[in-house]
């Protein structure tokens, strides 16, 4: 499926639920991509995960924002890759350092630099004590088996709309 049908399908997923996140935010090795970076070379071409692109791309068109939450120590590789699949742009945030901590470092940067609560967002990782410490805070978070797919999204908006409950119909932005 190109990246085209994939933005399709999930703008239709999206459409499907009244309330929206206002930002999505991604893990970067194997849940954007299948491998970690800090085991690659720079000068290495990188590839997505098939439906990340379009997922990507139909967050951008419904008006929700981006943002990468990555524990990678070897930040200069990861934005290299970033730079060369042309998408390093659509983030409104990138914390890319390694930490002791679960990554909720990670997002009280991306709370103070997008003012966005926590309890407007979606995060989507491939590990289980990202997840655990993250959505402690109040994030919707996702744990990704083969990277992130539409299959994730749908289960992350799903699961995004019961607990912003019926009482917050609130417009995102
Ligand atoms: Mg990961």
């Amino acid at each position: 499926m190109g990246d085209e049908k994939v933005k399709m399908e999930a703008m239709e997923i999206m459409a499907m639920f009244e309330v929206l996140p206002r930002l999505v935010v991604f893990d970067l090795d194997y849940t954007l991509w299948p491998f970690y970076c800090e085991c690659r070379s720079k000068r290495e071409m990188p590839s997505l995960y098939p439906h990340a692109k379009g997922i990507l791309y139909a967050c951008k068109d419904k008006g929700i924002d981006v943002a990468i939450a990555s524990r990678s120590p070897t930040v200069d590789i990861a934005k290299t890759f970033l730079d060369k699949l042309d998408i390093r742009s659509m983030f409104v945030a990138l914390e890319i350092f390694s930490s002791w901590t679960h990554k909720t470092e990670h997002f009280q940067r991306i709370n103070w630099r997008t003012g966005v609560p926590y309890n407007s967002m979606i995060f989507f990782d491939d590990e289980d004590r990202n997840i655990e410490a993250v959505s402690k805070m109040g994030v919707t978070s996702i744990l990704v088996g083969n990277g992130v797919t539409l299959g994730a999204l749908r289960q992350g908006l799903m699961k995004f709309s019961q607990s912003s409950g019926s009482s917050s119909k609130s417009k995102k932005k």
